[in-house]
């Protein structure tokens, strides 16, 4: 169990009760939530004057049967990013525990830390840009999370499967494993492992292989503890309705979302064929994800000869090992022809 982790006044707390959760039965005059009855001056007589549902019941259930793990282990939030500070308030005490996290790594997991004023220990990646298990190991003694980003951004590469078991087994705090790309790798899910490590949390998005980041939702999966602890400190109303009744819809075509990962994943190899003969290409890293990471020969010069001509991609070169690196999202087909034409240019 994992209850010794949590945050003593997370415990005991209660939360704010709605008038939604008081009252969730069949009714046919609704004076209870001082909800506006007119509604609004939208087109088509769209009404969304009631406030949504706050535990997402009917979408949970659809999430439920597509992934195949029972309600009680899924927690819905606004994005991924929502989730991650909820897990900080949820296990560390500001100003005082720790958390570990492995550069280069996506930002808003220091970015949290830091705004819940909890201690980083940072454990680089190695310069495979693999774990480094035993550094984790040796230096998390009190620290109450260890995030770990697989398929990793922005490097695109996805952890081994034994390293991720390996601390979860032997971490003594909760491991969170953030599967944002999860839809375009080659490794399986970890959610797999839930039934047999209860200090692990996958974290999953709408905005990558689902096309829907405008809507801002996230799933976590995690003991019936921990989304018990979510439900509790989240914002009562922090997926509107509109995200709940159209992610609900696109559910219903996993057909259309296959094939778009699938194309999305011949484009990959078809750019990394295209990058790596191409004479500012010093390498291109394999990918597991929507994007590749791109050595050059200099990539500030590249950066801005590609925004010279309309095209924006992430320079990296800042974070740890990415020296020159450049991080290019994969685009349409022509979207893709038209950066390597120019980059063709540039060589
Ligand atoms: C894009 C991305 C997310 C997405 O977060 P949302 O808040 O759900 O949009 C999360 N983690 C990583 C690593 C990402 O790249």
């Amino acid at each position: 169990m994992i209850e010794h982790l949590v945050r003593k006044n997370i415990l005991t707390l209660k939360p704010h009760v709605t008038a939604r959760d008081e009252f969730d039965g069949e009714a046919s005059v609704f004076l209870n939530a001082n909800e506006n009855p007119f509604g609004s001056p939208l087109p088509n007589g769209q009404l969304l004057n009631r406030y949504p549902d706050p535990f997402h019941t009917e979408l949970k259930h659809k999430i439920s049967s597509v992934k195949g793990l029972p309600t009680p282990n899924i927690f819905l939030s606004n994005g991924i990013n929502e989730a991650v500070d909820l897990l900080f308030r949820i296990f560390c005490e500001p100003a005082f525990d720790s958390c570990i996290i492995c550069p280069p790594t996506y930002g808003v997991y220091e970015a949290n830390a830091q705004l819940n004023n909890v201690a980083i220990i940072k454990i680089p990646l190695l310069p495979s840009f693999d774990l480094d298990v035993e550094a984790i190991l040796e230096n998390s003694a009190d620290a109450k999370l260890l995030f770990v980003c697989s398929p990793n951004n922005p490097t695109g590469n996805s952890f081994h499967k034994d390293d991720l078991e390996l601390l979860l087994e032997k971490f003594n705090g909760v491991v969170v494993v953030d599967e944002a790309f999860i839809n375009y790798s080659k490794q399986t899910s970890c959610v797999s492992l839930l039934p047999f490590f209860p200090n692990l949390i996958v974290l999953q998005t709408f905005s990558k292989a689902w096309g829907l980041a405008a809507l801002r939702v996230g799933i976590a999966f995690a003991s019936q503890m921990v989304i018990e602890l979510l439900d509790k400190v989240k914002q009562p109303f922090n997926i509107n309705a509109v995200s709940q009744s159209l992610i609900s819809e696109a559910i219903s075509n996993i057909a259309w979302v296959n094939e778009h990962i699938r194309k999305t994943v011949a484009l990959r190899m078809m750019m990394v064929e295209k990058l790596s003969v191409l004479k500012v290409v010093e390498k291109v890293y394999s990918s597991d994800a929507s994007f590749v990471l791109v050595k050059f020969t200099d990539a500030n010069i590249v950066y801005h000869k590609l925004l010279e001509h309309g095209i924006v991609v992430r320079n990296v070169s800042y974070m740890l090992h990415c020296e020159n690196c450049l991080r290019i999202t994969i685009g349409t087909e022509t979207e893709n022809e038209t950066l390597i034409r120019v980059l063709n240019q540039i060589s």
